[in-house]
């Protein structure tokens, strides 16, 4: 088992494996050049639905996300127990809504190979939609409905998160500056330096969550990282508790019903470097698809509205797993529309590798190096 263990990054990911590292006994540094949580995971709707995320096939993707959910009742329990503090999990199932006949039909083939794989989902149609989300539009035909998807509060998981690693002895070098240098031996060890710290940090072995940033690590590492920014645009409705009781996706958008009464509604996918203001146009779709879907909410203010930078792949696929040529770095990064769901998992999957175990889940098509075919 590595002594030392250097996270470089402090959203979801990183925070995630520096606690799995840290409560298998490692000693764990993290290094956030902002601070903690203050990117993505800061801005995530909280969402934890493996199946409403992936509607085509149960390929790789579709069971890592469902094993990350599977992970979740023990990881938020040990989460909260450290951290004394409630991430807000919210068992609500969700409901995906039809609103034209037409799109009933490719429901059946979805449903059909969900519930092998346990979703217990069904078709539901108008009025069993009524009863279920009264205030729904009556231009809903049908629904899928699945029990067993969730959501938490993720600004509070990350708050849960990271005061459970320092309660681990987690040293957190939070406001470290940008990341200036970074030097990984093929036989073992690696230090880095950053503009805020005194000293540069040493490590046995490094984990990069840099999330949208990763990028940033081709210049030392000589591998091909191809993540982007995908801008999330977001926002919120005040909303007495329980006006939507369930996670409800359109074709459109989504909605989430939160602890603190607030509706939240998401979210735009664009393109715009590594911004993160809101738009009229970006957030005026979200409103329109609100008023439509929940007439309650025609001429409702938004409360609040936000932005965060999703890291995309090419593939659109994480990258988990050992840099192959340079022993002691692992990369966790490209979570994209998932990381929230997908942190327990990511987290068991790194400490696995940082004590050379076999791995909880097969990461063989999230390889970190699958991209070396593209030229930088
Ligand atoms: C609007 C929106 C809604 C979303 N909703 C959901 C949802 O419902 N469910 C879900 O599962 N996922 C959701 N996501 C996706 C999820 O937020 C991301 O996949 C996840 O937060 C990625 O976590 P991360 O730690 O990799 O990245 P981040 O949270 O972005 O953290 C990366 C960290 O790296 C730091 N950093 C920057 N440069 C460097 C460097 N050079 N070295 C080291 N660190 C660096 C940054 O400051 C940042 O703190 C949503 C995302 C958005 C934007």
């Amino acid at each position: 088992m590595p002594q030392a263990v250097a996270v470089l990054g402090g959203g979801i990911i990183g925070l995630s494996c520096a606690f799995e590292a840290a409560r298998r006994g490692m000693r764990v540094t993290l290094i956030e050049p902002g601070g903690l949580g203050g990117q993505a995971s800061g801005a995530a709707a909280g969402m934890l639905a493996p199946f409403s995320e992936n509607t085509e096939q149960p390929d790789d993707f579709f069971q890592l996300c469902l094993n990350s959910l599977r992970l979740y009742p023990e990881w938020i329990r040990a989460v909260e127990e450290l951290s004394g503090m409630s991430a807000e999990w919210v068992q609500s199932g969700s409901i995906n809504v039809v609103m034209h006949e037409a799109d009933i039909l490719p429901i059946e083939s979805r449903l059909r190979w969900q519930n092998e794989w346990g979703a217990a989902a069904q078709l539901i149609d108008a009025a069993q939609l009524q009863r279920l989300e009264p205030m729904l539009s009556t231009a809903a035909v049908a629904g899928v409905y699945t029990p067993g998807e969730s959501h938490v509060y993720a600004p509070k998981l990350v708050s849960a998160l990271e005061s459970a690693c320092r309660k681990l002895g987690v040293e957190m070098l939070e406001h470290a500056g940008d990341i200036e240098e970074v030097q990984a031996h093929p036989s073992g060890g690696a230090s880095v330096r950053a503009k805020a710290l005194d000293q540069p940090v040493h490590a046995d072995r490094l984990v990069v969550c840099a999330g949208a940033w990763t990028g940033a690590y081709e210049r030392w590492f000589g591998l091909t990282i191809p993540i982007h920014p995908i801008r999330g645009q977001i926002c919120s409705f005040e909303h007495p508790a329980n006006e939507v009781r369930h996670m409800v996706f359109s074709s459109q958008a989504y909605w989430v019903g939160k602890r603190n009464d607030r509706l939240v509604c998401g979210a735009s996918e664009d393109v715009a470097g590594f911004e993160t203001n809101v738009t009229e146009r970006g957030i005026g779709r979200l409103i329109r698809s609100s008023s439509r879907l929940f007439p309650f909410l025609e001429r409702k203010e938004t409360m609040h509205r936000w932005a965060g930078l999703r890291p995309a792949t090419r593939d659109g696929l994480p990258l988990i797993g050992r840099v192959e040529g340079i022993g002691p770095v692992i990369l966790a990064a490209g979570h994209y529309r998932n990381g929230i769901l997908l942190s327990p998992v990511t987290a068991a999957a790194v400490a696995d590798l940082l004590e050379e175990k076999t791995s909880v889940v097969s990461l063989n098509a999230f390889a970190p190096n699958r991209f070396s075919y593209i030229e930088k």
